[in-house]
């Protein structure tokens, strides 16, 4: 069984992007600038964009943290999407979600400019993703893809199951492994809530991706020996013997399926660095397609 290893892959990605930016620097070019608007005070939420703008700081990116309270109106939020979508000098942002009840999210989303949209979430960016024609993928399927392709993982011809069917995580990253492209021409099975006899399905499986939020889901007899596991679920557990009072528990029930399969993502450090550097990745890709 081979780990695949987020945070060693993330670092590499990190480091080939601290060189292009010390590249653009040296001759004269615009450095990446990232923004990230934040609502409320959701721990889960300002953990993710805290390391998100600490990434920036650490490959040399410029970055901007706008931050608002739960109580923002939607009207305020929509104009400071509109203003960044104007202002040159960001070149991609990102709304964190999830937002308050009172915003409508997929509103937000379609209100990024798609040259903009360095999450993934605009329907233009969507759109592109099915028709396999260049755009901004969604970073987290997007990292997942990049953890593969990097550790030698093959997908051609294999059959898939994703758990989960979330447009963030699941739905893309099953249409990006069906797709004619590498990674991918998998032969993909998207479970959801309501799939029956999801064992035997799992069973079946070269490579299971868990995206569902239950920690400890996926258990040994639903693997066969030899899968390739993806775990992107991160749950917080009460946990009292950590300081903060909480460990981040993923889908896959680590300790019993890692003895079965070929290669495994660990929680924390699999998946979840790999979102960050395919944001960053994004980033940088957005300011080359303007031509800067
Ligand atoms: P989500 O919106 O929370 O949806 C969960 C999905 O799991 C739904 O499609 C649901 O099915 C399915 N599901 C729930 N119970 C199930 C069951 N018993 N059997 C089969 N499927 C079941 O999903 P998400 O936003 O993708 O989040 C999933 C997990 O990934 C969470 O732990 C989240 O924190 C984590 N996450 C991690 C990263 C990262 O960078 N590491 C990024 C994003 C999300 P229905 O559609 O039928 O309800």
């Amino acid at each position: 069984m081979q780990i695949l290893d987020g945070k060693k892959t993330a670092e590499s990605i990190r480091n080939e992007l601290a060189l292009e930016v010390q590249k653009r620097k040296e001759s004269g070019k615009k450095t990446p600038h990232l923004a990230a608007v934040l609502v409320g005070e959701d721990g889960g939420s300002l953990t993710y964009v805290t390391s998100k703008v600490k990434t920036c700081e650490k490959i040399g990116f410029e970055s901007s943290l706008i931050r608002y309270d739960s109580s923002v109106s939607e009207k305020t939020l929509l104009d400071k999407v509109n203003e960044l979508n104007n202002d040159d000098n960001i070149d991609g942002f990102i709304v964190q979600l999830p937002l308050p009840d009172h915003i409508n999210e997929s509103l937000i989303k379609s209100s990024i400019h798609p040259s903009k949209d360095v999450d993934g979430f605009h329907p233009e960016n969507i759109g592109n993703m099915v028709l396999n024609v260049p755009g901004f993928l969604p970073a987290t399927p997007a990292g997942i893809l990049e953890l593969l392709k990097r550790n030698g993982v093959e997908t051609e011809g294999k059959k898939c199951v994703v758990v989960g069917r979330s447009t963030i995580v699941g739905m893309p990253l099953s249409i990006l492994l069906a797709r004619n492209s590498n990674p991918g021409n998998c032969t993909v099975t998207l479970a959801h809530s309501r799939t029956k006899n999801l064992k035997e399905i799992c069973l079946q499986a070269d490579i299971i991706v868990a995206a569902i939020g239950k920690p400890e889901f996926i258990t040994a007899d639903m693997v066969k020996e030899g899968t390739v596991v993806v775990d992107v679920g991160t749950t917080r557990v009460p946990n009292p013997e950590r300081e903060r009072g909480w460990s981040l528990k993923g889908d896959v029930h680590f300790e019993e399926v890692s003895k079965k399969c070929s290669f495994i993502t660990p929680v924390p450090g699999g998946v979840g660095p790999m979102t960050i550097a395919s944001l960053m990745l994004n980033t940088l890709k957005a300011l080359e397609l303007k031509g800067q």
